[in-house]
């Protein structure tokens, strides 16, 4: 017997459905907002992570699924959606052409961690990546669309946002930073001791206890930002408070990836426990350039998928739809042209095995249909359909010209 590999999961049933519905909410609201499908590779030059998502990161170091192709390339399953969005943007020239284009994306994201509840080897992302404006409108936009689909999907949230500022700022601040770590030094974990080199403001998102108890004092980039971030922030803020949704700003928010300028933001849910953090992202003004591209303004986010899930509760199996069967063989022809009929408006499964009507009313409840169709030797005589409600417990004998008469209305 064959199984899955470890860390991935297939998904049939309630999960399947939640699935499902969670991508006809987002992807309608992504609609809504003047975002367009984008369907991007799952392999990709393996260069492409090492440069938008930074070698020095984990997910580059330890978890991709990395590996020589037939013809020696050297390539990779994609680690998280951006990177093969900003290609395509860059690919397509679009960065050259101007103006602004707006995407969402959703599918399998592959790394190869240690996997434990809430994180698997194979996940699912949903995203938006917005290319072209430099407004902190965007920004606001962007977090009321993801707003938007959990309002709509009835998931509760907190929100967090900071602002990590700019090529003009940051330079300065990651200075005072570094020194300020190099005198904590022998206090910090291993990790954060090797981030100080690499990748500094990291060092403050450590889920380490002692290094959090350390670094309550650290300089905070909301402190130091330029005048432009300092303005770009504010009025963030007031969007959002003017548009009555509830954030509170976390100054030790950094996003994993090392291409966030400005606007940085997470929705945080409660009841899923410690990988709490259900949709994050924030402005990415620099990938474009990294990537080859004409320096172009960015703002995207992602959310993770399963864990999303977790929080959606679906109605219980509604009855819909028919089930249609034969009582004899002969009638059995007249079920697969009744139920093509059906089709066109509702759901209708068809039991081809012609059999007893209680052996068809108990098949008709195990498929979750609302009517149990059946039709036999006197129905077909008399051009007539034998129907039970199962819902309203009452059956009756029609035509089907009445039937779908009833239907259209
Ligand atoms: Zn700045
Ligand atoms: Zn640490």
């Amino acid at each position: 017997m064959i199984n899955p590999l470890r860390g991935m999961k297939d998904l049939a049933g309630s999960d399947a459905a939640k699935f499902n519905y969670f991508l006809d909410v987002a992807s309608s609201v992504a609609k809504r907002y003047g975002y367009s499908y984008l369907e991007t590779p799952i392999l990709e030059d393996t260069a492409l992570f090492k440069r938008s998502v930074g070698e020095s990161s984990d997910i580059v170091n330890k978890e991709m699924y990395q590996f020589t192709d037939k013809g020696g390339n050297d390539v990779c399953m994609r680690p998280e959606g951006t990177a093969g969005v900003v290609r395509y943007f860059v690919s397509n020239k679009l960065d050259r052409a101007g103006g602004k284009y707006r995407y969402y994306y959703h599918g399998p994201m592959f790394r190869y961690e240690r996997p434990q509840k809430g994180r698997l080897r194979e996940f699912h992302q949903f995203g938006c990546e917005s290319f072209g404006e430099a407004s902190v409108y965007e920004d606001y936009m962007t977090i009321e669309l993801i707003a938007t689909i959990f309002d709509r999907l009835g998931i509760g949230y907190t929100l967090e946002i900071n602002s990590l500022g700019c090529s003009e700022c940051m330079p300065g601040y990651k200075e005072s930073l570094v020194s300020y770590l190099e005198s904590k030094k022998e206090l910090l974990c291993e990790d954060c001791n090797r981030r100080i080199d690499t990748n500094p403001i990291r060092v403050l998102d450590c889920k380490v206890q002692s290094c959090k108890d350390e670094l309550g004092d650290a300089p905070k980039i909301t402190d130091n930002l330029c005048a432009s971030c300092n303005k770009d922030f504010a009025k963030l803020k007031e969007l959002l408070e003017q548009n009555g949704i509830k954030y509170s700003v976390n100054k030790n928010l950094v996003r994993g990836l090392d291409y966030y300028s400005k606007t940085a933001f997470e929705f945080v849910s409660s009841e899923i426990g410690a990988q709490n953090a259900i949709a994050g992202g924030g402005r990415y003004d620099r990938l474009v350039e990294f990537l080859d591209g004409k320096p172009t303004s960015a703002v995207g986010f992602a959310i993770g998928i399963e864990r999303v899930m977790d929080l959606i509760t679906l109605e219980d199996n509604k009855k819909e739809g028919y089930y249609i069967g034969a009582m004899d063989e002969v009638a059995l022809d007249r079920v697969i042209g009744v139920a093509k009929e059906l089709k066109v408006f509702d759901k209708a499964v068809v039991e081809y095995t012609p059999r007893k009507l209680k052996a068809h009313l108990k098949a008709a409840d195990r498929v979750d249909a609302r009517y149990c169709l059946v039709i036999g030797e006197n129905e077909l005589q008399n051009g007539t359909l034998w129907i039970k409600d199962l819902v309203q417990k009452q059956e009756e004998t029609i035509t089907l010209e009445e039937l779908l008469k009833r239907n259209k209305q």
